[in-house]
């Protein structure tokens, strides 16, 4: 299904006053075809419908006035600027110009009538408008009222709101004698009583006056929303297009390895929980069809997710196959290095190291063993997906901390294993669990599991928040703990995305803990330590030789010392929930209480005082999710930008996520209709090269 309308799809240089220096400045905002212009929503809308008689000005309120001039006048008190004193028998009101020519000047002559719009502040002398739009009337010439609201489109460097309102309004021209063609289903629209394309578009840039702008600037009205839905569908359908092509793509079938993971489990010094054990084989029954699995694994900190990506990883090993593990940073890949030497040390598997700061000899002798197939599991970072690394026969792919990763990199990995048009099996893995309207949109290529448990014996760790006023206190209680020979991690955060500040502010932290409390050990690890003295440092706090670690978020996620049962986090309130919850979830993993204190700088405004107080309510990485979504918004949730999550035109995914429900219905059917119906909705709004979709 083509778009038919050839003069919709036309470049806007067919439009009156388009020239090429217009055009180009245009494009730099995405702008090319006459159809751009039409989903360019504007962002506010003023209300020129009615001119407000002075007498019933109130600050505050954009107006519309009109009235004589009774005095103009040039005052220089700081800096020079021009006074119109306009009356109309109700009242006056003073136009007030920084800038002005002496043309201008010369037109407000004493009884000329003009009218203005602009924001109504109160002056020195009453009631005042700086720098309105205005207009000279004729005599008996009444003020220029809009018949509906007046739209005010987003920043529009070098083209004046004038022009584009110009320009909208040719492109509504085109589109009202030549209807786009209406793209979603009859059935979804009526079912949603949702207006038609041509209907929401008119609507959205042509208001009229009685529009309810209360509701339009929340983005509820329902031909706002009834774009965002189509805007919705086009990404979800997007995503489900390479989730459908995983499935017609050939990967091998990893049916054997029964036996040897059936040990595995039985050895493990601790039994899997039921959480476990069900991903497991939602897991094994993946890997056992000729197709590449996608799987997404969702799971609070510690509940687990490495020991089932170690199972998946020993099946395609048993059946005589590659599998790759890549984390998201060197501390986490040795971690699971480690994990995973510890697993497999009885079992007859070769694994290989590959990461950026290893030595070129190391590096080599890794990439023979990978080359070869020697090696059975590759444990990494990045460099896994880097140039100059071929695997012998990557069938399995594992990306923990997926949300550090974009779907490019996810699809680099992937792309290693492709031989002979099969391709690797993908298992992904987060510990920022995400609530299920945002994992609709953002994951809507993968398949979902959910660790919902945590292993037995955890005790919710006790959170509360101080004022750094009280840090003593708290240095005191580390004091306590330790001598009872627990342990406790101290954070400091990363200060405005400076390397140095970072490092600088935990060092100080370090200096004062060690004077502090000269009896313990106080380790300090930071992100521009070298790997190899970052893993001497964590291992020396994993042994308990030292008891206090300071430590930048490089810690965030992942590292597991059951011993540490302190948590205390500085600067919280600069922080998001999620990754305080995830630095939370570093303690409460032994058998003794944890306790995890969040120390903030004062004063505390209401918005950052009610964020911490969800930390102290809940342990729950979904509630936590969900109130930080609320508060922050998907981007920063998911890990800015790099989530491969689509810069949406109308929707937003934290406003809207409650059509998603809806959005996945709508699917349904526009698959039942026809494949070129729902293509012919992602090219709509995703553009010709599917901007996201294809990878
Ligand atoms: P995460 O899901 O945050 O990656 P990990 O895989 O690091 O969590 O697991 C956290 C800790 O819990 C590890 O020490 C791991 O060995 C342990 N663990 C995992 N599963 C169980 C279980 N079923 N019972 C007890 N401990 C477990
Ligand atoms: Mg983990």
């Amino acid at each position: 299904m083509q778009e038919k309308n050839s003069k919709l799809q036309a470049p806007l240089s067919v439009l009156n006053g388009v020239g090429p220096a217009l055009a180009e400045k245009l494009g730099k905002l995405d702008l090319y075809r006459v159809e751009d212009l039409l989903f360019l929503l504007p962002l506010r809308y003023e209300d020129r419908t009615t001119v407000t008689p002075l007498g019933a000005l109130r600050p505050g309120i954009r107006s519309m006035v009109s009235g004589e001039v009774l005095l103009a006048e040039t005052v220089y008190r700081g800096r020079r600027s021009l006074l119109v004193r306009i009356g109309d028998g109700t009242g006056q009101v003073t136009l007030r110009y920084f800038y002005f020519s002496r043309q201008q000047q010369a037109q407000f002559q004493p009884g000329t009538r003009v009218s203005a719009y602009g924001d109504v502040r109160p002056g020195p002398i009453g009631l005042e408008i700086v720098h309105p739009e205005y207009r000279i009337l004729r005599e008996e010439q009444a003020a220029v009222t809009e018949d509906s609201l007046t739209p005010v489109y987003p920043a529009t460097e070098g083209v004046q709101q004038g022009r584009i309102r110009n320009l909208v309004g040719q492109a509504l021209a085109i589109m009202l004698k030549a209807p786009p063609v209406e793209l979603l289903p009859d059935e979804t629209r009526e079912k949603y009583r949702m207006p038609s394309l041509t209907e929401a578009l008119t609507y959205l840039h042509q208001p009229p006056k009685d529009a309810d702008l209360k509701q339009m600037s929340f983005g509820k009205h329902p031909c706002q929303q009834r774009l965002a839905f189509e805007e919705l569908l086009a990404h979800y359908l997007s995503l489900r297009n390479l989730r459908l092509l995983a499935r017609s793509e050939s990967a091998i079938a990893l049916t054997g390895g029964q036996d040897p993971v059936d040990s595995f489990i039985n050895e493990l010094p601790f039994r899997l929980t039921a959480a476990q054990r069900r991903v497991v084989d939602e897991i094994s029954a993946d890997l056992a069809t000729p197709h590449p699995m996608m799987r997404l694994i969702q799971g609070d900190v510690g509940s687990g997710k490495t020991v089932v990506a170690a199972i998946a990883a020993l099946r395609a090993i048993s059946c005589g196959v590659q599998a790759a593990m890549m984390a998201p940073t060197e501390l986490l890949a040795e971690q699971h290095w480690q994990s995973f030497r510890d697993w497999f040390a009885d079992r007859d598997i070769k694994l290989a190291w590959l990461s950026g700061s290893q030595r070129q000899k190391q590096r080599r002798e890794s990439l023979a063993l990978i080359d070869s197939g020697d090696a059975g599991l590759i444990v990494g970072t990045h460099a896994l997906f880097q140039e100059g690394v071929t695997f012998d026969s990557l069938a399995l792919v594992i990306i923990d901390e997926q949300h550090r990763f974009g779907v490019h990199q996810r699809m680099a990995l992937r792309d290693k294993g492709i031989t002979q048009a099969r391709h690797p099996h993908q298992l992904v893995m987060t510990a920022t669990p995400i609530p299920r309207t945002l994992a609709m949109a953002a994951y809507a290529d993968l398949d979902t599991s959910i660790i919902d448990e945590l292993p037995p014996g955890r005790k919710p760790v006790q959170t509360v928040a101080l004022p750094e006023t009280r840090r003593d206190e708290v240095v005191g209680r580390v004091r306590r703990a330790c001598a009872e020979g627990q342990q406790a991690y101290w954070v400091c955060p990363l200060i405005e995305e400076s390397d140095v500040l970072d490092y600088q502010a935990a060092e100080a932290a370090h200096a004062m803990l060690t004077e502090a409390i000269p009896e313990l050990t106080v380790g300090l690890v930071h992100g521009r330590m070298k790997a190899a003295t970052k893993d001497k440092i964590m291992r020396s706090f994993k042994d308990g030789d030292i008891s206090v670690l300071v430590a930048t978020t490089v810690i965030e996620v992942g590292v597991d010392v059951p011993n540490a049962s302190l948590m205390i986090i500085e600067n919280a309130e600069r922080m998001g929930l999620s990754q305080l919850h995830q630095l939370r979830g570093r303690v409460g993993r032994g058998a003794v209480q944890s306790h995890c204190v969040l120390l903030y700088r004062q004063p505390l405004g209401e918005h950052a005082k009610s964020r911490l107080s969800v930390l102290r309510e809940t342990n729950d990485g979904f509630v936590v999710a969900q109130r930080d979504l609320e508060l922050r918004g998907p981007g920063e949730l998911l890990g800015t930008r790099q989530t491969g999550l689509p810069q949406y035109r109308v929707a937003d995914l934290i406003r809207d996520a409650e059509l998603m429900p809806k959005v996945q219905l709508a699917a349904e059917s526009v698959r039942r209709e026809s494949p070129q119906l729902a293509d012919a909705i992602i090219r709509r709004w995703t553009g010709d090269s599917g901007r996201y979709g294809k990878v």
